[in-house]
């Protein structure tokens, strides 16, 4: 019996462990566990996954338990540890193999050694695939022999092929052919599934989406795929996205896939062969090349943290520079309740708390704010995002964060003047208009 264990890679196309599995005339069967160590507080107090990725998360499981059954393969479902469940599992329905994606940051590696050592595991075989890149590693490690360089421009100007600045980006794999109807019984013997939780089953509150939000969408890869139709093919946004993606207002002035590439029910290699396709077809210009650019700098910091690990997540971060920092509750409140001196930030921090959603321009101001200007513990800035945003990913944000702070990797002082960044991007104060004095719904 082979076994599909879902973590971060939600989808069925382009999905390397899915089609591994399908190789052979083995029975296949999918797994995805609600952790619920996911839903608990963090060590500053914050929910570690709060409502707005919570219910994007179970739109994409519900999602992909249909597109898997168009597949013949059961989704079970489970709230549960993986330790607690996998080897029982395992033993049941005899599983010799797991497939998975390759996840390196702390707290997934613990659980999959908990997994690995329970009794009877050592019979089984893990294989795991390094999934959730643009530039697989090997193909990065014959372009950037010192990967990855520290500095984001060196690590473009070495994956990219001069002149026509190509990359070495893999085509996305098909999804696998149907298997024979009597592959849904594979999961009988299971243990008992759970029901898909409601948000009140995580011990999260239900809501309706703020009509504000700039993502009002929803989960899972048929919507994502609905989202490139529309940014890219229907109005052709695409053709002006270095143009736009400064905006703060609305669903287009960016791509908005970022949601659905961080719990992987969307491939960075989709999006890529989308943009060349774009580029044949309609047009291939700076705003084309830019949003690749972009997918880079996804890229980059998963690199980075596959590099430098632990210290991601500490005070000195990859740098380990030793600057002052400070943890003042006051203004940590007035930063997250949006009361600081800075009507730009508050509109920000409003948006955030009200939608799970942030541009990229907000996100960096706020975070220059907290730690360089406030000088502020930087990590607990980035513990209130991963609560909050709906597009969360370890990598990016704590790479981000640590940018701009100053102990990641631009060892530039970084500092956003925040009056003028709110003239230049909000000149008419559309923006803060829309979060500082409108009722929400
Ligand atoms: C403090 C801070 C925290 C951030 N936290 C996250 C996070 O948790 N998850 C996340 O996906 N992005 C994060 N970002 C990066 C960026 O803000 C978002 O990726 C982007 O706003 C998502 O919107 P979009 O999909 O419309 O992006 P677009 O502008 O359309 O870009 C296309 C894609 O490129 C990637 N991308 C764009 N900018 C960046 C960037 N600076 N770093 C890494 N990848 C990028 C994303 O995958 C994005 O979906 C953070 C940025 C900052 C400054």
């Amino acid at each position: 019996m082979n076994l599909v264990w879902y973590r971060n890679n939600l989808r069925t196309a382009d999905n390397h462990p899915l089609v591994q599995a399908c190789r052979g005339q083995s029975p296949v069967i999918a797994l995805y566990c609600f952790d619920p160590r996911h839903f608990e507080k963090d060590r500053f107090g914050f929910k570690r996954t709060e409502k707005f990725r919570a219910r994007f998360l179970i739109e994409t499981v519900t999602s992909l338990r249909q597109q898997l059954a168009k597949l013949n393969i059961p989704l079970l479902i489970y709230r549960a540890k993986p330790e607690t469940l996998l080897p029982r599992i395992a033993q049941q329905l005899r599983v010799r193999n797991i497939f998975l994606q390759r996840e390196w940051t702390r707290d997934e590696m613990q659980v999959l050694e908990s997994v690995r050592r329970a009794d009877g595991m050592d019979r089984v075989q893990f294989q795991q695939s390094p999934d959730q890149f643009l530039l697989h590693p090997d193909d990065l490690r014959l372009a950037a022999p010192d990967n990855p360089p520290p500095i984001f421009t060196r690590f473009r100007q070495l994956v990219e092929k001069q002149p026509e600045r190509t990359l070495p980006v893999r085509k996305p794999l098909p999804t696998p052919p149907p298997r024979a109807l009597q592959n849904l019984d594979a999961a009988r013997g299971a243990p008992l599934q759970d029901r898909i939780p409601s948000l009140e089953d995580l011990g999260l509150n239900s809501f309706s989406t703020d009509r504000r939000s700039a993502f009002p969408f929803k989960g899972g890869e048929l919507e994502a795929r609905q989202r490139i139709d529309h940014y890219f093919w229907q109005t052709e946004n695409l053709k002006r996205y270095k143009h736009t993606r400064n905006g703060l207002v609305g669903t287009d002035y960016s791509a908005k896939l970022s949601p659905w590439l961080a719990n992987g029910s969307l491939s960075p290699r989709q999006v890529y062969w989308q943009v060349k396709a774009f580029e044949q077809q309609v047009t291939a210009n700076e705003d084309t090349y830019w949003l690749v650019f972009e997918l880079l700098w996804r890229d980059f910091f998963k690199y980075i943290s596959l590099k430098h690990g632990e210290r991601i997540f500490q005070l000195g971060g990859i740098l380990q520079k030793d600057y002052e920092w400070h943890r003042a509750p006051g203004e940590l409140e007035r930063w997250i309740n949006g009361e600081t001196p800075s009507d730009f930030i508050n509109a920000n921090m409003r948006e955030i708390a009200a939608s799970g959603w942030m541009s990229n321009r907000g996100r960096q101001n706020v975070a220059s704010y907290f730690a360089r200007e406030q000088k502020q513990d930087w990590r607990i800035g980035a513990a209130y995002f991963e609560s909050l945003l709906l597009d969360c990913d370890v990598h990016s944000n704590y790479g981000n964060w640590m940018y701009i702070s100053g102990i990641g990797s631009d060892p530039r002082k970084r500092h956003f003047n925040i009056d003028s960044q709110a003239q230049r991007y909000d000149p008419d104060g559309a923006y803060r208009n829309l979060w500082l004095k409108e009722p929400n719904r």
